[in-house]
């Protein structure tokens, strides 16, 4: 039997019951998972069960597969105008408005991130990113190429055809519309897997998405383990194109399961360990507000979080008793209640793992200048931890820990602080404080990463590409450039009177 979960929510942020199932979304209807086996759901402020969602299975995954198939050579694809594209994600955005409060609730009840930020940060930017895909959907369009004057010669931007995206549980439902977006705007059908950590924003957006109106297969959301559905995913020979967004470890296997199977293509948005860069003439207040964003916000779960904290040795010592102050006076607890800046780590697994490195820290002879220690008696929650006295080799300082902890680092000039920030296999962002704008500019041109902040961090728009250098990432989400790993480009050439 298709489940249904319920929660009613009576908090100082959010008041409301909201009820939907708990199935795969297959072809515009909830259904079991074919072997009936279902995965725990559980909120990481208590550690208590909310739910149990179905699983998917390889199986499932043909089935979703074949429902994508057949919309796409029906209803989608080829056979649906970018105007009507357009309008049905025109639609989407609206409904997401209204919905907007359940959708956060949701969110941080199964992710533990605070009402607030789920509010104003995540729901908003999918939002936009819903609605600036609305906007590209009819604008996609190749070029007349000039050859000869016997020749037409041009170029289509067609569809890829069934396109799988697979999520983590950092981001649940902003991330779920950085996938949609530019699929649906170019004509793809989507089969989309969630985090089994986080599933149920994205349930409810199936239930959104068939109220807009997409015809039923066009977008296929199941939810599964990794190494089952997602494995089954990257190897699905009738899969065309994979978007995947995770760990550097998952994105390599995800690339080798494309490679073995029928070269499909491959976006990858993975991990990072983004330098912050603070020289001695910052505004010093503004970035120690900025550097406490960058890597504690979602409490420090984020792939761009700067979590190797540079600073330039004129203001090292005033840099950090201020930036200690302000992470002492980060409020963790119940993300519902208000005033609350933090709330728990996704899961037990995730906390087991920050708590496993800050030991690694403290064991190579860092120093914990403050937190490193579990907060409150129940649920994930981590203190805001600031290491000292690192050392380049040391795991805290070469491994994304994602989890509120940042390595503060002394530097002396510009070509010291260059050659450290770029010393990592990872180049998503990177972030420099600075009043002299040359002397931030010639940095950020140096440094190797997709995106670089000056004098803020954690800055994204829909409008604007997001990607990593190097083994943070292949392709780009966002902006014009996240429409390009949708397309086919198809090149016609047209003989208007030229003999052999
Ligand atoms: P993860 O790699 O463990 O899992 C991500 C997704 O991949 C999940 O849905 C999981 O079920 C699936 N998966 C796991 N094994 C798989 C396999 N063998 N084949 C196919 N799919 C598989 O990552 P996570 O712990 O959910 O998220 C944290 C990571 O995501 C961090 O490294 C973070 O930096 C990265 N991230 C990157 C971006 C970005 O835009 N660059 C954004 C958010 C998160």
């Amino acid at each position: 039997m298709v489940g249904t979960f319920s929660h009613e929510w009576d908090t100082p942020v959010f008041k409301g019951k909201t009820s939907f199932p708990t199935g795969l979304f297959i072809n515009g209807q909830f259904v079991d998972g074919s072997d009936k086996t279902t995965i725990d759901v559980i909120n990481p402020t208590n550690g208590s069960l909310i739910t149990k969602v179905s699983e998917a299975m390889p199986k499932d995954v043909d089935i979703a597969v074949e429902a994508a198939q057949k919309t796409f050579d029906t209803t989608w694809g080829l056979n649906v105008s970018g105007l009507r594209r357009s309008e049905l994600l025109n639609r989407l955005a609206v409904l997401m408005v209204k919905y907007k409060d359940e959708l956060s609730a949701i969110e941080a009840l199964d992710n533990g991130k605070t009402f607030n930020w789920a509010k104003n940060a995540d729901v908003s930017i999918g939002i936009d990113v819903v609605k600036y895909y609305a906007g590209w959907a009819d604008k996609i369009m190749g070029d007349t190429i000039e050859t000869d004057e016997r020749k037409l010669s041009y170029t289509r931007h067609e569809p890829i055809g069934v396109v799988a995206q697979i999520l983590p549980w950092n981001f649940p439902l902003m991330l779920f519309c950085w996938k949609i977006g530019p699929a649906l705007a170019t004509g793809n059908t989507i089969v989309l897997k969630s985090s089994e950590f986080t599933p149920l924003t994205a349930i409810r957006m199936a239930e959104i998405i068939h109220e807009a109106g997409f015809p039923p297969g066009t977008v296929n959301i199941i939810t599964g383990f990794g190494h089952i559905t997602g494995e089954a995913l990257s190897r699905h020979p009738n899969i065309e194109k994979i978007a995947f967004t995770g760990s550097t470890l998952v994105g390599r296997k995800i690339m080798e399961a494309a490679a073995q199977s029928n070269l499909k293509k491959v976006t990858l948005e993975l991990g990072g360990k983004s330098p912050n860069i603070i020289f001695n003439d910052a505004d010093l207040e503004k970035a120690v507000a900025w550097t406490s964003h960058g890597i504690f916000w979602n409490h420090g779960q984020a792939c761009c979080a700067g979590s190797r904290i540079f600073v330039q040795s004129g203001i090292y010592d005033e840099f950090l008793k201020r930036f200690t102050a302000k992470a002492q006076s980060i409020k963790l607890g119940d993300p519902f209640a208000s005033g609350i800046d933090q709330g728990p780590q996704v899961s037990q697994i995730q906390y087991d793992r920050i708590m496993d490195y800050i030991d690694s820290g403290r064991a190579d002879g860092a120093t914990v200048h403050t937190g490193g220690t579990r907060f409150g008696n129940e649920g994930y929650f981590i203190n805001p931890t600031i290491f000292t006295d690192t050392k380049p080799d040391m795991k805290i300082v070469k491994e994304e820990i994602f989890g509120p902890v940042g390595v503060v680092i002394k530097f002396e000039d510009e070509a010291d602080v260059l050659r450290q920030a770029n010393d990592t296999m990872y180049g998503l962002a990177a972030a420099v404080f600075s009043q002299d704008i040359n002397r931030a500019l010639t940095t950020v041109h140096k440094l190797k990463a997709g995106t670089a902040w000056v004098n803020c961090v954690n800055q994204v728009h829909a409008q604007v590409p997001f990607g990593g250098y190097k083994q943070s990432g292949i392709g780009r989400e966002l902006g014009k450039d996240g429409l390009a790993s949708y397309i086919n480009i198809k090149a016609v050439h047209v003989n208007l009177g030229h003999t052999m």
